[in-house]
């Protein structure tokens, strides 16, 4: 049969819902047949989605404008990192469904490659950082954190292992303090939230990384973008910096940050 566009969005949030476990699997599919869907379209909806969403290759090809549907969808639902995922999964279909010599996906790959120019609109440490907090939400206990940046030393090694997956060192410690500091900016207090519920907020250097400025609690100060800029091209003066404070004028107003984690 073929599957119009006003299926999508049906078939979109019924495979979401049974993903976030709203619905069976079954529940699911009887829902798309009841409105026409065969039975197999909608098994291929609802398995395909947790595919893409989970990074896995899949096997049955759903056709090129429903991949599009769903690669916006997620990327809205979900966020850059769960279309970096589903866009690895298509990237594996793709080349699964070619090495048969059927022919070529010449449309879905010209979507894959449509989304994969989304991807670099966030700097790869921002994800890593995104990543990283993930993790340390979940697995990390805070004094676990505290002693890891109390330890700090310049000699350890540039890149770190977590959970299997490889990240700069620079970015965990960066994770770290946003986690403990709740990335708040530590001159208005603010912090701006993410339609995926987690929170944005800048690691500014305080001595430029260029000039060999570390990556260490008394060298970073978390600032929201307004504060971050102001602090970059503002007129600053630094009148005490040790491992405890910050003090400086921007602009024209005195600040005293405490460098302290704790
Ligand atoms: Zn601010």
């Amino acid at each position: 049969m073929k599957i119009t566009e006003d299926f999508f969005p049906l078939a979109y949030s019924t495979s979401k819902n049974v993903y976030e476990g709203k619905m069976t699997y079954n529940e699911g599919k009887m829902l798309l047949t009841s409105k026409g869907m065969n039975s197999n379209s909608a098994a291929d909806y609802i398995n395909d989605f947790k595919y893409m969403i989970e990074g896995d290759k899949f096997t049955r090809t759903l056709n090129a404008p429903s991949i599009e549907y769903f690669l916006e969808n997620i990327y809205n639902d979900y966020g850059i990192s769960k279309l970096s995922t589903a866009l690895s999964a298509l990237e594996r279909h793709i080349e699964y469904y070619e090495s048969f010599g059927k022919g070529k996906l010449n449309k879905v790959r010209s979507i894959y490659e449509k989304f994969l120019k989304i991807k670099p609109s966030i700097p790869a440490d921002e994800i890593e950082q995104n990543e990283i907090i993930k993790y340390l939400k979940e697995e990390t206990k805070r004094a676990q954190i505290l002693n890891d940046l109390k330890n700090l030393k310049e000699t350890d090694p540039e890149i770190i292992s977590i959970n299997h997956k490889i990240y700069k060192r620079d970015n965990k410690t960066i994770a770290q303090i946003k986690f403990l500091r709740n990335f708040q900016c530590q001159i208005c207090g603010t912090s701006i939230l993410k339609k995926d519920g987690t929170k944005y907020i800048e690691a500014a250097h305080i001595k430029a990384k260029n000039l060999k400025g570390r990556e260490s609690p008394e060298n970073i100060i978390l600032l929201c973008p307004n504060h971050h800029k102001e602090f970059d091209f503002g007129d600053l003066k630094i009148t005490e910096h040790s491992v405890s404070n910050l003090v400086f004028t921007l602009n024209g107003t005195v600040y005293n940050l405490n460098l302290l984690i704790d």
